[in-house]
């Protein structure tokens, strides 16, 4: 697998007329080498793979990437990488310039002598759009341990529970199911927070009527899970339900239609159409959907601004939403494969848009 990977990569660096790349961003890093640990450089030739770390990870760099060849730091990760690129007499090196900081780049133009610096964006992130079977099957449990905390909390809650509450007993729902950690902060927003799609888990208590938008994932073997159910406690007024209604239609549409091959942007319009035919023409502000994989947000994107196809074996997330200030928001999200004649919607646990609250 990783040997795969590799060799992807490296017909990459042909294409581009590279010698050598670094990798540095934790998830590419991951990716190409198997490696878990938060530190440490790449470097990939034609013939090679070093993994250069420090002290705290000579063990498990060789238990976990035995494709890579171990580089110990003894003084600092720049003389070390210096020290490699001169022995591989290697002259065009790419260096991941959305992820090095300036800084950075400075201190190794200094001790790195006689090499073309490459700047490159993106290299590795497009090889992981496209997921394995392994992959898919660990996302796949990602997606479990979410939906069946998600169903835990949707009998849950009571009127009179903090947001913050009900975020915990996610939190310890997701570990407790077999989370090793969270694919992110979980978003629980009531009442008009549920207007801010990104709104911050608050000391609000819970009303009956109020609609609720909850927003979480699940950590599991590196790989993310993304979720989010809206409903309301107890009772659903008719203007929530009829713009629920209208998000889960543009929904349901969005997932009976994409499939590999569509530009991101034929993607987005598809549940963008549906809601701004009813009435809510810049209510929906952000794309419908995005990459998930050892990143929550990665490539491919589902929305006005990616107009790259979206490849056969990707992961997306499709979750229309409709967020009007000062009354609330509803937003439905689930993750699918797209394959060429269709998706295969991953997440299961139910939409409803009102939860019995008792
Ligand atoms: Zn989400
Ligand atoms: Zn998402």
């Amino acid at each position: 697998m990783i040997e795969q990977r590799l060799q992807l990569l490296r017909e990459v660096l042909r294409e581009r007329n590279l010698d050598a790349m670094i990798v540095s961003q934790p998830e590419n890093r991951r990716y190409l080498s198997g490696f878990t640990g938060s530190a440490g450089v790449l470097v990939v030739s034609q013939e090679r793979a070093l993994l250069i770390t420090d002290f705290r990870y000579f063990e498990q760099v060789k238990h976990q990437a035995p494709a890579c060849e171990l580089v110990e730091i003894t003084s600092s990760t720049r003389d070390a990488l210096a020290a490699q690129i001169a022995a591989l007499g290697v002259q065009r090196v790419g260096f991941e310039s959305h992820v090095i900081s300036v800084e950075t780049f400075e201190q190794w133009k200094q001790v790195i002598d006689g090499v073309e610096w490459v700047a490159t964006s993106d290299l590795v992130e497009d090889l992981r759009q496209v997921k394995d079977a392994s992959e898919i099957e660990t996302i796949t449990e990602a997606v479990r341990i979410a939906d069946e905390a998600m169903a835990h909390i949707m009998e849950w809650i009571r009127p009179g529970m903090t947001e913050r509450e009900i975020a915990w007993e996610l939190e310890v729902s997701m570990r407790t199911r077999g989370a090793e950690a969270l694919s992110f902060t979980t978003i629980v927003a009531s009442g008009p927070n549920a207007a801010m799609p990104h709104a911050v888990t608050s000391d609000r208590v819970v009303q009956v009527g109020d609609p609720l938008v909850i927003d979480m994932g699940a950590l599991y073997q590196g790989y993310c899970s993304d979720l989010t159910r809206s409903f309301c406690v107890g009772e659903a007024s008719d203007e929530y339900k009829a713009v629920w209604d209208v998000v889960l239609k543009a929904q349901l549409a969005a997932e009976g239609q994409i499939r590999a091959g569509m530009s991101g942007v034929e993607a987005d319009a598809i549940a963008r159409d549906i809601i701004y035919a009813a009435g809510y023409e810049g209510k929906f502000g952000h794309g419908l959907g995005h990459g998930v994989g050892l990143a929550i947000h990665e490539q491919p994107r589902a929305s006005q601004l990616f107009t790259g196809a979206i490849p056969a074996g990707s992961i997306l997330t499709i979750e229309p939403g409709i967020y009007l200030p000062g009354w609330g928001g509803v937003r439905i999200e689930d993750m699918a494969v797209v394959w060429e004649d269709g998706c295969q919607v991953l997440t299961q646990v139910p939409k409803v848009p009102v939860i019995p609250g008792k």
